[in-house]
Parts: C-alpha cells; sequence; structure tokens
C-alpha cells in the first residue's frame, strides 16, 4: 500500500517516511499542499497522512477540497496545533484521525494500521455514486435500481473506477491494479474494457460516468 506524506518540515517528512519503510510500506512525500493536492489527484494512495501547517494550501483547506471532490482516501492529521477545537476542526474537514506532534513514531505506525483495517472493513460495504450502487462482494452492479450483468474484469474495472472517482486514472494505473502491471500488453485491452463499461453504464445517458482526459487516461464521475 502506498502512502502520502503531505508534509513541509522535510526533517518531519523524512522521520515519517523513514518509520513507514520500515514497516514494508510505499511512501510518497508531498512538500507542500499544492503538491500534496496535485498528487492526490493523479495517484493512488491507501492513506494520507497530513500536516495542517503548510505553504500554498493549508491542510484543512487541503482536506476540504479533496473532500469535497469526494476522494475519500483514509486522512490522518498530524499537527503541533492540538487544542480541542484544532482537533474537532480537523475531523470536521474530514480527517478520520488526529495524531499530536511530537508523536512516537510507533503510535504513528499504530494509528495507520488502524486506519487501513477500518478501511479494510468498509470494503465489503455497498458503494452507491450517483445512480449506481455496486455490492463489493457479490460484484453485482445497479443502475437505477436495474442490475447490469458484468464480467469479472469488467466489474473490476468498474469498482476500481468508482473506487478512484473524480481523480484522473491512468492506464498504467488500471493496469497495475486490475491487469498486474505489463502496461504495453494491457493498453489496448483497457480502452476496450472501457469502451465495455461505457456501452453498459453511459450508453443513452445525458451525464456520462467516464470521461476521457486526454493524454492523461479516464476520469469517472457524474457530470456531464
Ligand atoms: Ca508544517
Amino acid at each position: 500500500m502506498k502512502i502520502l506524506v503531505v508534509e513541509d518540515e522535510k526533517k518531519i517528512a523524512k522521520f515519517i517516511k523513514r518509520g513507514l519503510e520500515d514497516e514494508g510500506y510505499e511512501v510518497e512525500v508531498a512538500c507542500d499542499g499544492e503538491e500534496g493536492h496535485q498528487k492526490v489527484l493523479m495517484g493512488s494512495f491507501g492513506i494520507i497522512i497530513l500536516d495542517l501547517m503548510l505553504t500554498n494550501r493549508g491542510g484543512l483547506t487541503f482536506l476540504e477540497e479533496m473532500r469535497g471532490k469526494r476522494i475519500l482516501t483514509p486522512v490522518l492529521v498530524v499537527s503541533g496545533r492540538n487544542k480541542v477545537e484544532d482537533i474537532v476542526a480537523g475531523l470536521d474537514a474530514g480527517a478520520d484521525d488526529y495524531l499530536k506532534k511530537p508523536f512516537a513514531i510507533t503510535e504513528l505506525i499504530a494509528r495507520v494500521k488502524a486506519l487501513q483495517r477500518r478501511a479494510g472493513r468498509d470494503r465489503g460495504a455497498k458503494i452507491f455514486f450517483g445512480d449506481l450502487c455496486l455490492d463489493p462482494v457479490k460484484h453485482r452492479v445497479w443502475l437505477n435500481e436495474k442490475e447490469i450483468e458484468f464480467t469479472g474484469k469488467e466489474y473490476e474495472l468498474l469498482e476500481y473506477l468508482v473506487r478512484h472517482q473524480n481523480q484522473v486514472v491512468s492506464r498504467n494505473m488500471i493496469a497495475d491494479a486490475i491487469w498486474e502491471g505489463g502496461f504495453d500488453t494491457f493498453t489496448n485491452i483497457i480502452d476496450v474494457y472501457v469502451n465495455y463499461l461505457r456501452k453498459k453504464i453511459d450508453k443513452g445517458r445525458d451525464r456520462k460516468f467516464i470521461h476521457t482526459v486526454r493524454g492523461q487516461g479516464y476520469i469517472f464521475k457524474d457530470e456531464g
């Protein structure tokens, strides 16, 4: 699982990165709010660790914008602001947990693991998006309460797109997630499968779910 650390203090970012990497996590660091925002829109992270006092886009704004786009990646805030009202503001803005600075790396890792477990439990719940409903356990899909049949790979691709709604996903990311890599081999197959999905969920609708982002990939969103 890849973790994004959004932290402008280099020493702390390095400390967190090293601690998580020792636990076997893959870690990317963003040095300010803007870079973090771009990475969230373009990448796929299991958990985000977020400082609040950031240059170029404060942590709370970062959180609100991300949740506004319905990007639901679990967020652990780490902050030196530790009054009750700060913590409440962080949770209200969409944080899943809040860790006061300074902290021990062992506590950060324990919190990350707890968030990961929680996200894993939620994975079985039905997913709703616009008029779509997905059952991740039985791999069934309904559009406007009418069931639509999907093959195994079609379902996997649809669930991946829905879980990364409002984010640009590249063919490379899709290949990694659904076809376990092999980008060159699968690039054409991905386009074919995206067309299958379009026929099943977008055909005849004014508002489309799947949008092509030229030169980058696809974005799944519920607007014209
Ligand atoms: Ca900071």
